[in-house]
């Protein structure tokens, strides 16, 4: 799951290097401890159980809407018995969501190796249904959470057994002035489903649906946008061109999306914001537990720095030997002069795991373990889901890995950031199930973190110019990816809804604003901006959320600065780490540094430390470049 950059196919380092006799690990997943098969009996006999279980909590949780609108006027000698019944409810959840996402897992991983699976298919609805059953089971508690007095939350949280929903608990009460009145609540719910929500599915529809014409074959969108990382220019060239001009055929449609998202938010936060305005970044600041003066410090800084990117990007066009870099090379595949040796999984794990020792000997055992255990899933398929992420099951916790391993060094990249997560999950195996949910913004530490490591291990190992500018160039793909796109995909969006306050945005202005924000960030690396960025997008028609954009930037240049630190904390620094890991569920992001590191990461300082780490690999590239 969650990021996982593309790093383009890379030479790989000499594989004589590595030991010849490596054990064979299993490249397929065993999931047999949870069902034997899609077709498993146990199954169907686990969703019955489930759907009782849940209407049974229902039940349990009615009471609760009859003290909803007096929540806020309770009276001390209620609290007791409403606390028993919010330790029975809390008890029972957690019991129903761990099998719920086992089964969920288990599914998804069927899914994951074999698309066509009859009856996985016909199971991943049904999971869907059975989880939206169990969230409006909860929903009277949760609300009643939300609006209940101060002391009350007091007391819940001197509880032990309900002393784990503290920072959950807690960090949603802060928006407690923003809530509606619960008919309200009901009726936006309501209606979303078919308002807000039908604009992204629409989206999803026309991407979905829609053909590019690429040097004169016509080509669903999903094969097109794989096209634009060949190491033939021209057809990088074609396919881009090819997808713009899909794009721009349906523009008006797409501006009527985001128009009409943005209106929905815009009338919405209007509504919730009578008592107290919320700024926009405010709420997603909320939403991914940074305060916006973090925010501001990570903009900012990255806007002072964005010559890194630039020259990321600059350095690119002399390698490819380009005379002007274009949008259509932003994914172009490092030259790769003679031959390129692959790796076997083997090779990849060994390497990977002798990177994560030199952190500690136990995160290298961990990756060893997750092969060993057939934990990762790396083999090819016929109806295989294409990426790669980080699942895992709730009882027991056990991480999963799903990728499609073919030997290069983008491939092993990607399978150290996931094993990155996997280890993340892992540190938390022991936690409770409320405190493992973190948000977007901590979600990549651990897997960029992984990644690092490797990057570094392998670059110090590259005997070859070659090997070397290998890393060098993923050093600078992410680098001109995270330093310039993704904040041109802020700084338009910020334009996006104070644009849409004024009126309706149509396509023509759309394309402006986006040609302003790349240029703001992007100046003169690139010869030409992707103006119609708006519409290729997928982010910017998500309904769910806004502001999708800057976690990715945050989690990059997060992990680096913590990164940063491994030297200066010598010995103790795996000890911090792993608590940090630990936290991120059940901490703010400046709670955890200042913590852990006792850093600030509202000061500029912390982003400078961790740019300081990319502008020193660009400089690395640079030099390679000559
Ligand atoms: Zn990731």
């Amino acid at each position: 799951m969650k990021l996982g950059f593309y790093f383009g196919d890379l030479p790989m380092s000499n594989p004589s290097s590595a030991p010849t006799a490596l054990p064979t690990l299993q490249q397929t997943w065993d999931n047999s401890q949870f069902f034997s098969s899609s077709a498993d009996p146990q199954i169907a006999a686990t969703v019955e159980e489930l759907k009782g279980a849940i209407a049974q909590l229902a039940t349990q949780c009615t009471p609760f809407s009859q003290q909803i609108a007096t929540a806020a006027t309770l009276a001390p000698e209620q609290f007791d018995g409403l606390l028993a019944q919010v330790k029975t409810v809390h008890q029972q959840r957690v019991a129903i969501l761990n099998r719920l996402f086992n089964l969920r897992t288990f599914i998804s991983s069927v899914l994951s190796v074999d698309a066509q699976d009859a009856q996985a298919r016909e199971w991943r609805p049904a999971l869907q249904q059975l989880y939206a059953e169990f969230t409006q089971a909860v929903q009277p508690m949760e609300v009643f959470l939300l609006r209940v007095k101060d002391d009350f939350i007091e007391a819940l949280i001197c509880d032990p057994l309900l002393a784990e929903l503290r920072f959950s608990v807690q960090h949603e009460r802060q928006l407690q002035d923003q809530l509606l009145s619960l008919e309200e609540e009901q009726l936006v719910t309501g209606l979303a489903v078919n308002g807000l929500h039908s604009w992204g599915k629409l989206y999803s529809e026309l991407a979905g649906t829609l053909q590019c014409q690429v040097n004169g074959e016509s080509m669903g969108l999903a094969t097109a946008s794989n096209l634009p990382g060949s190491p033939d220019r021209a057809l990088r060239s074609a396919a881009w061109h090819g997808i713009q001009a899909a794009w721009d055929s349906q523009a008006s449609t797409v501006a009527a999306i985001l128009n009409a998202i943005q209106g929905w938010r815009l009338q919405e936060s209007q509504q919730r914001g009578k008592i107290r305005p919320l700024h926009y970044l405010d709420k997603s600041c909320h939403q991914n537990c940074i305060d916006r003066a973090t925010l501001d410090a990570l903009m900012e800084t990255t806007y002072q720095r964005r010559s890194i990117g630039q020259r990321a990007l600059k350095t690119m066009g002399r390698v490819l030997e380009v005379e002007a870099m274009q949008p259509w090379d932003l994914f172009a595949p490092a030259p790769t002069p003679g031959e390129t040796t692959l790796l076997s999984f083997e090779e990849a794990i060994d390497l990977i795991a002798n990177a994560f020792r030199r952190l500690t000997p136990a995160m290298g055992d961990f990756a060893v373990m997750m092969a060993e255990k057939g934990w990762i899933d790396a083999q090819p398929t016929p109806h295989r889901a294409t990426g790669a992420y980080c699942g895992g099951f709730a009882e027991p916790r056990q991480p999963r890995i799903f990728i499609t391993f073919d030997g290069t060094m983008g491939s092993v990249l990607t399978l150290a950031h996931e094993l990155g997560h996997a280890w993340h999950e892992w540190v938390m195996r022991d936690l409770p199930l409320h405190q493992t949910n973190y948000p977007a913004t901590l979600a990549e530490t651990a897997s960029i973190f992984a990644e690092t490591l490797v990057r570094d291990a392998v670059f110090a190992k590259a005997s070859t110019p070659t090997e070397k500018r290998a890393i060098a160039w993923a050093d600078a793909v992410s680098a001109a990816s995270l330093l310039l796109n993704i904040p041109a995909r802020f700084t338009f969006e910020q334009a996006l809804v104070e644009r849409r306050k004024q009126g309706f945005v149509i396509a023509e202005t759309l394309k402006t604003m986006m040609r302003d924000s790349w240029q703001y960030w992007y100046e003169d690396s690139l010869a030409s901006y992707d103006e119609l960025f708006w519409a290729s997008k997928l982010h910017f028609s998500i309904s769910g959320m806004s502001f999708y954009n800057y976690p990715y930037l945050f989690g990059y240049l997060f992990s680096l600065g913590i990164y940063a630190q491994k030297d200066h904390y010598g010995e103790a620094f795996n000890h911090l780490y792993t608590n940090l890991l630990r936290d991120t569920g059940r901490m703010t992001a400046e709670e955890l540094v200042q913590t852990h590191l006792n850093q600030d990461i509202r000061q500029p300082e912390f982003w400078q430390a961790s740019l300081d780490i990319v502008d020193r690999s660009i400089s690395r590239f640079e030099a390679l470049a000559v």
